[in-house]
């Protein structure tokens, strides 16, 4: 089947992520991640930036991270090729450390903003600080978690990147009840 403008649009920001040097997180990276996924998808899921496997891998929400979201989705009829998942900056930030102004303006300006106009969610989970000060310019995910926020058409939620559990261990729980809300926002979906 032919594909439509809008996911040729998607696979070409795709390729340019690939190759791209607008910002000086290019130089550290092994793989860029575009993200990928259903571009049709009703739920997006944006983190903050790929960490070690996703750079080595160059896909998004892979190893722990990824087996957590499996079993999330238990019991929802939906598998993570239903979402479309992907990070705020799409190279891997040295160390992992917080990505700077500079480059979560450059990446998301030019690829993140566009992609989700194209993929169009009616659901989008931001994961992290970055992510949710950059799409809704909240100050933090405590701010903002814990409830839907409506904005251009579309519902939000901010919740914990699930791979906080590993440095810190008080925020399992919260992690737990922000994977929760997406599960029940996701099933409202379906009504
Ligand atoms: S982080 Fe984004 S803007 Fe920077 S080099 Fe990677 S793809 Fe390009």
């Amino acid at each position: 089947m032919a594909k439509t403008k809008k996911a040729r649009r998607l696979d070409e920001l795709a390729a340019q992520i690939k190759v791209c040097t607008r910002c000086p997180l290019w130089e550290s990276r092994n793989e860029a991640v575009p993200g990928d996924g259903k571009y049709t998808s009703e739920v997006m899921i944006i983190a903050e930036a790929p960490g070690k496997e996703e750079d080595e891998s160059g896909k998004p929400f892979v190893g722990s991270a990824g087996r957590f979201l499996n079993h999330v989705l238990e019991g929802t009829g939906l598998d993570r090729t239903d979402f479309f998942i992907t990070n705020t900056v799409k190279c891997r930030p040295p160390k992992n450390r917080t990505p700077k102004k500079l480059e979560v303006d450059t990446c998301t300006s030019n690829y993140l903003f566009e992609q989700i106009e194209l993929v169009n969610p009616r659901l989008v989970m931001l994961l992290g600080t970055v992510a949710a000060k950059t799409v809704l310019g909240v100050k933090s995910v405590n701010e903002a978690r814990g409830r839907v926020i409506e904005r251009d058409g579309r519902k939000f939620l901010v919740g914990y990147h699930p791979a906080v559990r590993f440095y810190r261990e008080d925020l399992g729980e919260k992690v737990k009840e922000d994977f929760a809300l997406l599960k029940r926002e996701i099933k409202r979906l379906a009504k």
